[in-house]
Formats: C-alpha cells, sequence, structure tokens
C-alpha cells in the first residue's frame, strides 16, 4: 500500500529524539548506544484486536496501551525505558484513525523520554507489537524469583478499576458520571509505574507487574520463588470510584482476579522497608502493604478480617476480557 509510506513519514517525524540514538527510523535497522556501565532489558508485547483490546477500542488507547504494557514489563525490571520500535498490522488506510493512534503512541514515549526507533507496517488483521529496551546498572534488575519468606508485600496504586472499565465497556456492570468515565479510562489508559520501578531496584526483593490480576501474578512470584503468601483482602487498595460503582465485596473480587491494571506487585524485607518507603514517597507513588511472605512453597492464604477468604471463581463472573 502506498498510503504505508504516508504512515512511516508519521512514525519518522514524531515523537521525543534521543542523543543515544545514532540511527533511527529510516535505514535498515537502528543503531543505538547504551551507556557504560548499564545493563540492557529488553521487553516484547503484542496486542490483538479483538483478543487484547476491543475491536472498537479509541486508535489512541490502542496505541496508548501498547506502549504502556511494555514499559510496564521494563518497570518490573526496574529498568529505565529508552528505545521502542513497533510492528503494525493495518486492515486498511484511514487517515482519522492512523492521526489517532500516532497521537496515542507518543503520549508515554513523551512523558518518558523515549524513542520509537523503528518498526514494520504490513497489510492484515489490526495488530500491533511492540519491543522497548531499557536501562538497567548491572545486578539490580528486579526479578520474580527472589522474595524471602518474611518479605513484606506491596502494591503500588489501586486494582481492579481497568477490569470494572472493560465490564462497564460490555454492558456488564452499570455505572454514571465520574466514576463511569474514570473507570473506562483505567481500562483504555493504564499507567506503567516507571517511577515505581526504578525506585525499587535497590530495596525491594522481588516485583512483577499486574496484567493478568493480583491473584495469577503474585502466584507467579511465589513459584518462581517456592514461596507462600498472606494477604489481607480487607487491605487491598481499591478506588472511591470502584468502591462507589460495585460495593466493598466485588470491589474485592475486582481487585483479585481483573487485569490489566498494570501496577508493580513487589517485596521487601524488613529491614530495607523504611528505605522503601522513603524512596516511593520521593517517587510521589502510592503503594500499599496488603501482606506477607510465607515459608509455605505455593500456598496463597487469602484473609478478609483475619477469617480465611475463598475466591469463588466459578460465580457466573467472567470480567475478564482475554489475555494471552
Ligand atoms: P525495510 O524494507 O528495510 O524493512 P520498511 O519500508 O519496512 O523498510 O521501513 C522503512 C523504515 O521505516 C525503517 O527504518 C523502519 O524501521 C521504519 N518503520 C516502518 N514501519 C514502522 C513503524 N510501524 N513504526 C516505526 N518505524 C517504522
Ligand atoms: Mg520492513
Amino acid at each position: 500500500m502506498k498510503e504505508f509510506d504516508l504512515i512511516k513519514r508519521y512514525f519518522a517525524q514524531g515523537g521525543h529524539t534521543r542523543k543515544d540514538v545514532l540511527l533511527g527510523i529510516g535505514d535498515d535497522c537502528a543503531v543505538t548506544k547504551v551507556p557504560e556501565n548499564q545493563h540492557l532489558a529488553i521487553t516484547t508485547d503484542t496486542l490483538i484486536s479483538g483478543v487484547h483490546f476491543l475491536a472498537d477500542a479509541p486508535a489512541r488507547s490502542v496505541a496508548y496501551k501498547a506502549v504502556a504494557v511494555n514499559l510496564s514489563d521494563l518497570a518490573a525490571a526496574g529498568a529505565e525505558p529508552a528505545w521502542i520500535s513497533l510492528s503494525l498490522s493495518l486492515p486498511s488506510y484511514d487517515q482519522a484513525w492512523v492521526d489517532e493512534f500516532v497521537k496515542g503512541l507518543f503520549e508515554l514515549t513523551e512523558y518518558y523520554s523515549v524513542q520509537l526507533i523503528g518498526g514494520d507496517t504490513v497489510t492484515g488483521p489490526l495488530a500491533l507489537t511492540i519491543t522497548a529496551q531499557g536501562f538497567v546498572p548491572p545486578n539490580t534488575e528486579l526479578r520474580r524469583s527472589t522474595a524471602k519468606p518474611g518479605d513484606w508485600i506491596y502494591v503500588t496504586g489501586n486494582l481492579g478499576d481497568a477490569g470494572a472499565g472493560l465490564d462497564i465497556l460490555q454492558g456488564k456492570v452499570e455505572a454514571s458520571g465520574e466514576d463511569r468515565d474514570y473507570l473506562i479510562n483505567r481500562h483504555y489508559y493504564p499507567t506503567p509505574r516507571v517511577m515505581a520501578g526504578t525506585a525499587l531496584r535497590r530495596t525491594a526483593n522481588a516485583c512483577i507487574d499486574v496484567s493478568d490480576g493480583l491473584v495469577a501474578d503474585l502466584t507467579h512470584i511465589l513459584n518462581g520463588s517456592g514461596c507462600g503468601a498472606t494477604v489481607h483482602v480487607d487491605r487491598l487498595p481499591v478506588s472511591s470510584a470502584l468502591f462507589d460503582t460495585v460495593g466493598a465485596q466485588q470491589a474485592y473480587r475486582y481487585a483479585l482476579s481483573a487485569g490489566d491494571d498494570y501496577e508493580l506487585v513487589f517485596t521487601v524485607n524488613e529491614e530495607q522497608r523504611g528505605n522503601l518507603e522513603t524512596s516511593l514517597t520521593n517517587a510521589n507513588v502510592k503503594a500499599t502493604c496488603i501482606g506477607q511472605i510465607t515459608g509455605y512453597a505455593g500456598q496463597l492464604d487469602l484473609r478478609l478480617y483475619d477469617a480465611r477468604y475463598e475466591l469463588d471463581d466459578d460465580a457466573g463472573y467472567e470480567h475478564r476480557f482475554k489475555h494471552g
């Protein structure tokens, strides 16, 4: 398609430029410079229309979210983002759609000084793959496999909003006014916790981002680390919008199992706890202590005001869209 040359020109013109990009869009390869004394962190995520985002999602959201989920993975590793590349499959050329897409693409890259350094554009079903690269000082990357019994478990921001936003869009939940707008916005425009990720590097023991829901993602830490955990459901951070829209019980269920929040879940030992809270306050990030890592490998003990809490997944309650 000749129009695709136009699109490529868009990508080449807009967005943030960095000094460490020696050769950007327009040649066969991008060439970049990794700072001395830093390691490279690399991640990639694909979003397919109708699978990872609603087929009628705004173009701005599609691009924004694709960048956000990749920056979120870098954040979960404690890496500072630097470059992204984009492989885009488009069914047809729609000028208005592309305009909005480019707007959404460059919002977070502008904010975090990330440069789009290349990609590919093809005709096909609507889908996009972004690869993001960032820097992390040697041996400070945050992993899933390094939680220790006794560690405190924290989560940034609020949980459950994005899942509720999706259910509102799909007509499964009633909401109105500001709460509705807020929750839908959390679904369409998630916040990657970039500052939190780098702030956690030297203090947290383990970290993961919440893409598939707190229980699912915390379980990755537990399995990776050979540990268990106690989580106090009544301490999970939920927004007043979520609480007011669905009530406490449903809010907890969203917080436990809805995906796409892209908050960070991390663990820290008693000794580092004070340092960690200080560095997060300095980074202006809210973080809530929700429980503790235990030595009971594979056991996730959920508590509601100290009573055992059962997460009934088969209550005819399907909030998730679909995750790959
Ligand atoms: P090639 O045939 O060498 O792959 P392309 O025509 O696919 O060249 O791309 C030309 C230039 O435009 C390359 O530098 C490539 O990285 C860039 N580019 C193509 N599509 C995208 C995109 N979706 N996002 C960013 N850069 C792109
Ligand atoms: Mg190409």
